[in-house]
């Protein structure tokens, strides 16, 4: 394979009452929380599904079925340990990471350098190769109304 790989990944969770709102795999203070199998952590899995993507080795629904009783309220930060020791067994390692969040609430600005730093350890990567921005749907659609978090990151990788 080439020395350099891009990769991109999407997700989307709706925000429901009761239930914990959890990005970049830090608890955000929020009056609604993200559904999902998983924590519904949708940072870390658009960061995964970019990685695995960068490597054409699928998506992380094939890794870890949303149908597995067994991973029912799984950790996301396990599914992206998983991504990133695949990259890393391919022979890769990342470059950077530009990820983009689309909410009404909660608002990401105050919580953003905490995010990345909780990237920056997870995937043992500098800060300065992290970007983390925070958007708005401007109240349209679902999003814009309130409804669902979406997020979408593109990664770039060497080859070792
Ligand atoms: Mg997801």
């Amino acid at each position: 394979m080439s020395e350099y790989r891009i990769g991109y990944g999407e997700d989307l969770h709706r925000l429901v009452e009761g239930r914990d709102c959890i990005l970049a795999g830090i608890k955000i203070p929020s009056e609604k929380g993200l559904l999902g199998h998983s924590d519904g952590d949708v940072v870390l899995h658009a960061v995964s599904d970019a990685l695995l993507g960068a490597l054409a080795l699928g998506d992380i629904g094939e890794l870890f079925p949303p149908t597995d009783p067994s991973i029912k309220g799984i950790d996301s930060k396990i599914i992206l340990q998983k991504a990133h020791s695949l990259i890393k067994e391919n022979g890769y390692r990342i470059v950077n990471l530009d990820v983009c969040v689309t909410c009404e609430k909660p608002k990401i600005l105050p919580h953003r350098e905490e995010m990345k730093q909780s990237l920056s350890s997870l995937l043992n990567l500098e800060m300065n190769r992290i970007s983390l921005k925070g958007k708005t749907n401007e109240g349209v659609d679902a999003i814009g109304k309130g409804e669902a978090i979406r997020t979408t990151c593109v990664v770039l990788l060497q080859k070792d």
